[in-house]
Order: C-alpha cells, then sequence, then structure tokens
C-alpha cells in the first residue's frame, strides 16, 4: 500500500465518504487507489438509499487493521508475533 492509498484509509477511517469527496479531496488519480482499496477488501462500497443515492465508501475491518501501525500484513496479527512484519 502506498501513502496514498494509506491517507485515504485514514479520512475513510474517521467517516463514511461519498467516492466522489474522495476524488476531489485527493485528485482523479485517487480513483486508481480506491479501486485498489477495494480490491483488495479494505474498502466497500455502500449503496445509499432515497434521493441522494450516491456510492459511499465505508472501511471494512481488515482495511482497520491496516491503519494500525503494527499490523504485520504477512501473517495478520496485531501487534506483530511473528517477527516477519517488523
Ligand atoms: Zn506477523
Amino acid at each position: 500500500m502506498n501513502d496514498k492509498q494509506k491517507k485515504i484509509l485514514e479520512a475513510i477511517k474517521e467517516s463514511d465518504h461519498p467516492m466522489t469527496e474522495i476524488v476531489s479531496r485527493f485528485g482523479d488519480e485517487s480513483m486508481k487507489d480506491v479501486q485498489e482499496l477495494l480490491k483488495g477488501k479494505l474498502l466497500e462500497i455502500v449503496h445509499g438509499d432515497g434521493y441522494a443515492a450516491f456510492e459511499t465508501l465505508k472501511i471494512t475491518k481488515l482495511g482497520i487493521m491496516y491503519t494500525y501501525d503494527d499490523y504485520c500484513d504477512v501473517c495478520e496479527c496485531l501487534p506483530c508475533d511473528c517477527n516477519w512484519g517488523n
């Protein structure tokens, strides 16, 4: 994960964001980062209902894990107890 993806994750961790807001805040290329985060299942899309049915980005449990510095994505332990991650 790159720095930008981490920043996007952190922003979405604070509160759910519509896709359009992420793009206006992080720039057009952030679409790619969002796609990658979605592919990695760190983010998910929820569809709002009613008149303003925007696609809202939500962080997943896995995504939250990734925002912790001592999360180990080698063994998926938090904090890392396998020493691979550090
Ligand atoms: Zn580990």
